[in-house]
C-alpha cells in the first residue's frame, strides 16, 4: 500500500512549494508583516544556534576574536570605495530622520538627520574606519576580528532563509602586512567553512573562485562554496574575499613596516548566514519533512511515552526518565547527547509524525509492551517513518552513538553521491543546452546540476549565456586538472574548467 507522504506537494511535484511546506510543517519560520523579513521560530532558531555555536568555536580556534560594530553606517563611509557603493546602493535601507512627531493622532518623521545613515548591508567600511585607528605598526598585525550580527539587503525576490531582506550572519574581517598573507587567510577561512559544512551539515560543497562579474563589490578575489540541492540548483553557501588594499586605501588603514615605511594593510572579509539553514533543508529533507544530520539537530533523540490507560502512567514515565538519565551520560561527537521527553497528552501517532516532520534523528516509543519486555521501539529518520527497530534498553544505550554516526555518514554519502551524479563534464554546446533544458518530460530529474566545461575566460560570453540560458558560472573550482580542453562556446583553448549551474 502506498500512502501519501506527510508533505504535499512532494519534491517531484513542486520543489519550491515543497520547501515552504517543510518549513511550515517543522515550524521553523514564517513570513512577517514586513515583506522579505522572516520570523525565525524556536525550532528554526535552535538549528541556527547549533550552527552558530560550532562556527564560533572554530573561528575562535582559528585565531579570531569577536567584537561588535554599529548597525548604522554614515552614508559617506559607503561612498569611500567606488565599487562597493555601486554594488550595494540599490539594496540599502536608509535612515533619514531621527524622530517622529505626533500630529492629529498620526506619526510623521520629524527632524531630518544631517547625514543619512545606512543600515549595514555588510560592515567593511565601518570596521575599516575602526581598523585605521587600531592599527599603527606591523606589531598590530595580523588583526583578526569577527562579528555576529544582522544585516539588511533589500532583496527583490525573497525566499525564507535563502534570501531575506534582513538576515543573520557572521562577518570576519582581517588585516595583514602582505598580499600573500591576506590571500592565504581568505583561503584558510573558506576551507574552515568547507570543513564545517562537511562535518556538521553533511553538505559537500565545491570550493572555487568567482569570475570577475560575480565578485563581491570591492573585492580583488571572491572565493565561494557552491552546494547542489535536490532540485539540482546551486546555492552559494558561503564566501571569503581577498580585498587587496581597496578598503585599506579607502579608509586610510596604514602601518609602519619593520623597515620604518608607512604602508597600506591588505584585508579580507568572509561570511556565512542563515542561508545555511535553507541550504540544509533543501539538501537533505524528504517528502515526510525536515531531515537533520545528528550533529546539527537541536534534539537528537525524542522519547515518546505511549500512555493509553492511567494505570500504566507511572511505570512508563519512570522508564522514560530512567532512559533519559542514562542517555544524558552518553556523548556523541564529543558532546552530551541531546534528549527530550515529549510528555504532552496527545495521541502517540500524531506526536510521532510531528517529530518526523521536525527531522529529529531518533524517535523512541515506550508503551506498556516495551516496559514489560524491557525493550524500546525505535524509529530512525533515515528509514521509512513506519519502520521500527526493537532493541533492549541496554543494547540501545550501548549502540546509540554508533547509530547516530552511521546516520550522519549516511547523509553525507547520499549528498556526495547526488552531487557526483549531477555533475557532468560537457564538451559541446548542444550537450550543454540539453543538460539545462529538459526534453524528456517523463524524467526531468536527469537534467540540471553542475555542468563542467573548459572556459576561455570571456566575460561577454558569460553574460550572453547568463541572459539566454539563465545559467551562470557558479565558480572556477580551486581543484583543477592540467589541460582543461577547448571551450565549447568560443572554440578557444580553455584556461580552466568552470562549473555552470542554475542558482538560487
Ligand atoms: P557576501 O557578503 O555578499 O559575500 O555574502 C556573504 C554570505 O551571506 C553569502 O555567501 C550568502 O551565503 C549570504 N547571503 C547573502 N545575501 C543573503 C540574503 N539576502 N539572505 C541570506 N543570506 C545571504
Amino acid at each position: 500500500m502506498t500512502e501519501r507522504p506527510a508533505i504535499s506537494p512532494t519534491r517531484q511535484e513542486d520543489f519550491p512549494e515543497w520547501y515552504q511546506q517543510v518549513i511550515a510543517a517543522a515550524d521553523l519560520a514564517e513570513n512577517s508583516e514586513v515583506r522579505g523579513c522572516m520570523i525565525i521560530k524556536p525550532w528554526g532558531y535552535a538549528i541556527w544556534e547549533r550552527m552558530q555555536r560550532e562556527l564560533d568555536r572554530r573561528i575562535k580556534a582559528a585565531g579570531h576574536r569577536n567584537a561588535y560594530f554599529p548597525l548604522f553606517i554614515p552614508l559617506s563611509f559607503l561612498e569611500k570605495e567606488a565599487e562597493h557603493v555601486e554594488g550595494f546602493a540599490k539594496e540599502c535601507a536608509v535612515v533619514t530622520h531621527h524622530r517622529l512627531e505626533a500630529t492629529e493622532g498620526r506619526l510623521v518623521p520629524g527632524a531630518p538627520l544631517a547625514e543619512p545613515l545606512v543600515v549595514r548591508p555588510t560592515s567593511e567600511t565601518i570596521i575599516g574606519a575602526a581598523f585605521a585607528r587600531w592599527i599603527q605598526s606591523y606589531r598590530d598585525l595580523p588583526l583578526r576580528i569577527n562579528q555576529w550580527a544582522n544585516v539588511v539587503r533589500w532583496e527583490l525576490r525573497p525566499r525564507l532563509f535563502l534570501r531575506t531582506s534582513e538576515f543573520l550572519w557572521q562577518e570576519g574581517h582581517t588585516a595583514h602586512q602582505t598580499a600573500a598573507e591576506a590571500e592565504a587567510e581568505a583561503l584558510r577561512m573558506l576551507r574552515l567553512y568547507e570543513g564545517f559544512l562537511r562535518e556538521m551539515l553533511a553538505l559537500p560543497a565545491i570550493a572555487g573562485e568567482k569570475t570577475p562579474g560575480e565578485r563581491f563589490p570591492g573585492a580583488v578575489r571572491t572565493l565561494t562554496l557552491e552546494a547542489l540541492v535536490q532540485d539540482r540548483k546551486a546555492i552559494q553557501a558561503g564566501t571569503s574575499h581577498f580585498l587587496g588594499q581597496n578598503f585599506a586605501r579607502a579608509n586610510g588603514i596604514t602601518f609602519l613596516s619593520p623597515e620604518g615605511m608607512r604602508e597600506h594593510v591588505w584585508t579580507t572579509s568572509w561570511g556565512v548566514s542563515t542561508r545555511l539553514v535553507g541550504t540544509l533543508i533543501m539538501a537533505h529533507s524528504d517528502d515526510n519533512g525536515l531531515v537533520l544530520p545528528p550533529r546539527v539537530a537541536p534534539c537528537q533523540i525524542v522519547l515518546l511515552p505511549l500512555i493509553r490507560r492511567e494505570e500504566e502512567r507511572t511505570a512508563i514515565e519512570e522508564a522514560c526518565a530512567r532512559l533519559a538519565a542514562e542517555l544524558a551520560e552518553r556523548s556523541y561527537a564529543g558532546e552530551p547527547l541531546r534528549v527530550e521527553i515529549d510528555a504532552r497528552p496527545s495521541a502517540g501517532g500524531a506526536k510521532n509524525w510531528e517529530w518526523v516532520k521536525k527531522g529529529v534523528p531518533l524517535r523512541v516509543e515506550i508503551g506498556p509492551r516495551e516496559v514489560a519486555a524491557g525493550t524500546l521501539s525505535i524509529g530512525r529518520r533515515d528509514r521509512p517513518p513506519r519502520e521500527r527497530l526493537s532493541q533492549s534498553v541496554r543494547q540501545f544505550v550501548a549502540e546509540v552513538e554508533g547509530i547516530l554516526t552511521q546516520m550522519q555518514e549516511g547523509y553525507w554519502d547520499r549528498a556526495v553521491a547526488f552531487q557526483k551524479s549531477h555533475t557532468r563534464r560537457i564538451a559541446s554546446r548542444e550537450e550543454f543546452l540539453e543538460f539545462f533544458t529538459p526534453r524528456d518530460a517523463e524524467r526531468p530529474e536527469i537534467h540540471g546540476g553542475f555542468a563542467e566545461i573548459p572556459w576561455s575566460g570571456d566575460a561577454a560570453l558569460e553574460e550572453k549565456i547568463r541572459e539566454e540560458q539563465k545559467v551562470t558560472i557558479r565558480c572556477i573550482p580551486l581543484d583543477q586538472e592540467p589541460a582543461p580542453g577547448t571551450c565549447p562556446f568560443s572554440g578557444k583553448p580553455g584556461k580552466y574548467r568552470v562549473l555552470f549551474g542554475k542558482a538560487y
